[in-house]
């Protein structure tokens, strides 16, 4: 290197080993790696603070500058694959928690499986594929990413089911509801936020963020309006689904660790999304109608036979259902080729509710009579009174998601008055009681 060769005055090192050198007077120079270090570094309070204290020598400066680059960064924890149960397994423990559902819950069970042993695989280095050795022609096949689409009323367990999943198998799971949602650039949520929810829920660990769960609802929402021939842009429809398309096909997507909307100034962080398994859900409310006329049978979706009435219907669907048919509702080609799996909830009946107020392990009466034990008191529901609950919610047309509210309003009296009693021993409640015809009866 000739001698008089400009150097950074901070790293040394000459202008042919760095990007671009900035030259100072009296050899007063600066390469852009040290310039990016210094700004980070007065970006920093702390350090601002002391550089009005005290005011930092190039020696010092350089001295920082090399201790930052020396510094020992906290390797990130490698990624372990996740403990996955067989499809049978994850079905059981749905049981648990979902009722019904049965054909929903299948499919669900086959994909969350087939999707984290597609990505076990991929962190076992291709290792994870037994019999792969023997046909070396599957080693260079790539199992794509299956992402699914939930079709069934509200409050029919589409969201509880994602939920249980993601707890089941330990990873993020994040909630988004697509009618936030805009295209880039419009009021609204970009769609980038669901992303920083999920490292939310990751705490913010990336590696763990891209192994996630992320449930969309209201997908159906986000339909075209209109035909496509509208000469005006569809902000709130088409241009979400376009937005989703890059994230839920599996990409890199820089997001704000923060969330908000993004700016120039701000600092990134990249999320892979090729191995998060989006679910997304909607009602589809007139699906069934189009698949009707489509297979010109007008009365699909509505048939009142006494067998199942929307059960019935919901296995309609899914035994119909064309990927014209989303297109019809308003769901754009791409959008619905990135949504290979689909499901149909149906529609909770009374005997359904029925169930959940009573059977699963977190069972909405189970909670309330643990609640008055706390009290001393042993609430008993009469026949009748929570047959008489579910009928409340059917006719409230809020599938499940009804009975909680139902239920609050039913007891708050009770609880109310209760602990100020002291020698409560037993609540009845009647469906006279659920029908606001009586009281419950409270006896010591
Ligand atoms: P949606 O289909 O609208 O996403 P959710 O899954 O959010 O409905 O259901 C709302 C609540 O209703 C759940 O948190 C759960 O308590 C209850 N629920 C709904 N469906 C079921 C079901 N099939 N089994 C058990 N509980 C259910």
């Amino acid at each position: 290197m000739a001698k008089d060769e400009p150097k950074c005055a901070f790293c040394g090192r000459s202008r042919n080993d760095v990007g671009i050198l900035i030259i100072g007077p009296d050899g007063a120079n600066i390469c852009d790696e040290c310039a990016r270090l210094c700004v980070e570094m007065t970006e920093n309070q702390s350090a601002r603070k002391n550089a009005r204290a005290e005011p930092m020598s190039p020696a010092k400066i350089a001295e920082t500058v090399s201790k930052i680059r020396t510094e020992e960064k906290p390797e990130p924890k490698p990624l372990q694959p996740i403990a996955l149960k067989k499809p049978a397994e994850i079905r059981a423990v749905l049981d648990d928690y979902v009722i019904g559902q049965e054909q929903a819950k299948k499919v669900l069970s086959v994909a969350v499986y087939n999707h984290y042993k597609r990505l076990n695989d991929k962190l076992s280095g291709g290792n994870a594929a037994e019999g792969a050795a023997a046909n070396p022609e599957l080693d260079s096949v790539e199992v794509e990413k299956s992402n699914i689409l939930v079709i069934g009323p509200t409050g029919c367990g589409k969201t509880l089911l994602a939920r249980t999943l993601a707890r089941m198998l330990d990873v993020p799971f994040a909630i988004s509801d697509a009618t936030t949602l805009t295209q880039a650039g419009y009021v609204g949520e970009d769609v980038e936020n669901i992303l920083v929810r999920l490292l939310q829920a990751a705490d913010g660990d990336v590696k763990r963020a891209e192994t996630g769960i992320v449930y969309i609802d209201e997908i159906d929402k986000i339909g075209r309006k209109g035909d496509s021939a509208s000469l005006t842009r569809d902000v709130s429809g088409e241009g979400v689904q376009q937005a989703l398309l890059k994230i839920i096909e599996g990409s890199l997507c820089n997001i704000p660790p923060n969330g908000g909307r993004k700016h120039p100034d701000q600092k990134y962080v990249q999320i892979d999304t090729s191995n998060i398994l989006f679910i997304c859900g909607g009602a589809f409310v007139g699906l069934e109608r189009i698949i009707g006329s489509r297979i010109g049978n007008k009365f699909l979706g509505f048939d009142t036979s006494e067998k199942s009435g929307q059960e019935l219907s919901a296995d309609k669907i899914m035994a119909e259902l064309q990927p014209e048919d989303l297109f019809e509702f308003g769901m754009i080609p791409e959008f619905i080729g990135r949504l290979p799996i689909v499901s149909a909830l149906s529609q909770l009946r009374s005997k359904d509710l029925v169930h959940i107020l009573t059977q699963p392990k977190n069972a909405l009466i189970k909670q309330y009579q643990k609640l008055f034990a706390m009290e001393g008191a042993k609430l008993v529901f009469e026949e009748g009174a929570v047959s008489a609950i579910a009928e409340k919610a059917i006719r409230l047309g809020t599938g499940a998601r009804g009975l909680r509210s139902i239920l609050e309003k039913l007891m708050l009296d009770t609880m109310y008055e209760l602990p100020g009693r002291g020698n409560a021993k037993r609540v009845t409640v009647t469906a006279d009681v659920v029908e606001g015809k009586a009281k419950p009866e409270i006896s010591s």
